[in-house]
């Protein structure tokens, strides 16, 4: 009698398995495909600088203290010389840091570091799921001769098959060869005029955020290229963020370019963006 409670207490006292999936973050030091202004590869040091102000601390809103360790590991920057592509440089860098079930966050650069990001996610894991945040669709065809430029690189990814599915959130500057590229390739974009914070996605496999900080308008985020005014208050956008759920792979951080930014307020958005973006991704493991 004995051996039998003791054998059911057993039985439905099963281990809890922890999900231990250690975040991988590289910084990426790239602004040379900028349209309109370069910066944004100072972002990765003045963001790591920002996340370690004594001013904050290193709670994410969930509760997760991201200092914690194994929470997430600094794999440093990219580096980039002249005899290797940026493309292959970021790819190459990202297949050596990352194995499953690591998590990437990438962090600084302009938008075009986002299609070898792509590139690397693609042969980990076949297509993903992408949701794009940003002012910009990003998806002209040619910008200026430059097929990498930071104004293309979602025409890139959808042209390779990198994406199974492209949503695109808190777009304000859509033109007409921009909406036909949309249509051609059935992305799916919630313009800023039509966004509501009642708007849930579900996606359906692995998942990859991007995330370009001229989404948020340019009143909350001045340190960027492209102030578009209309967009996401810092509010706004970290509540969408805590409300997303989807089998986590990756996410970047870019656009962040200090020497736009006024008394650093756009460092410390992005160091907590980063922060909440440690908390998403811990939350949401694939
Ligand atoms: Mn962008
Ligand atoms: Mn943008």
């Amino acid at each position: 009698m004995v051996e039998t409670t003791l054998h059911s207490i057993s039985s439905v006292t099963s281990i809890t398995h922890v999900t231990f999936t250690m975040i991988v973050a590289l910084g990426i030091p790239w602004d040379a495909n900028s349209s309109y202004l370069r910066g944004p590869a100072l972002a990765p040091e003045k963001i790591r600088e920002a996340y370690h102000s004594p001013s904050s601390n290193y709670f994410s809103e969930s509760g997760l203290n991201t200092a914690q360790e194994g929470v997430w590991h600094d794999a440093g920057d990219v580096a980039f010389n002249s005899e290797i592509h940026f493309a292959e440089a970021i790819s190459e860098t990202v297949k050596k840091n990352v194995f499953a079930p690591n998590q990437l966050i990438a962090f600084g650069g302009d938008h075009s570091v986002t299609f070898p990001l792509l590139q690397a996610m693609f042969e980990l894991h076949g297509p993903v799921n992408i949701l794009h945040i940003d002012a910009h669709p990003d998806l002209y065809e040619l910008f200026e001769d430059n097929q990498y430029s930071h104004a293309s690189p979602f025409a890139r990814i959808l042209e390779k098959g990198f994406a199974k599915r492209l949503v695109q959130v808190g777009i304000r500057t859509l033109n007409a060869h921009q909406l036909q590229q949309a249509r051609r390739f059935g992305v799916e974009v919630v313009e800023m005029k039509d966004w509501s914070s009642d708007l849930r996605w579900h996606f359906d496999g692995p998942m990859y955020l991007s995330l370009d900080m001229d989404a948020i308008d340019p009143a909350f985020a001045p340190g960027v290229s492209h102030h578009e005014p209309g967009g996401f208050t810092s509010r706004e956008l970290i509540s969408l963020l805590q409300n997303l759920k989807g089998k986590m792979v990756g996410a970047d951080l870019v656009e962040y370019n200090p020497l736009r930014d006024i008394n650093g307020v756009t460092a410390m958005l992005a160091a907590k963006l980063f922060k909440e973006m440690i908390g998403f991704l811990s939350r949401n493991p694939y």
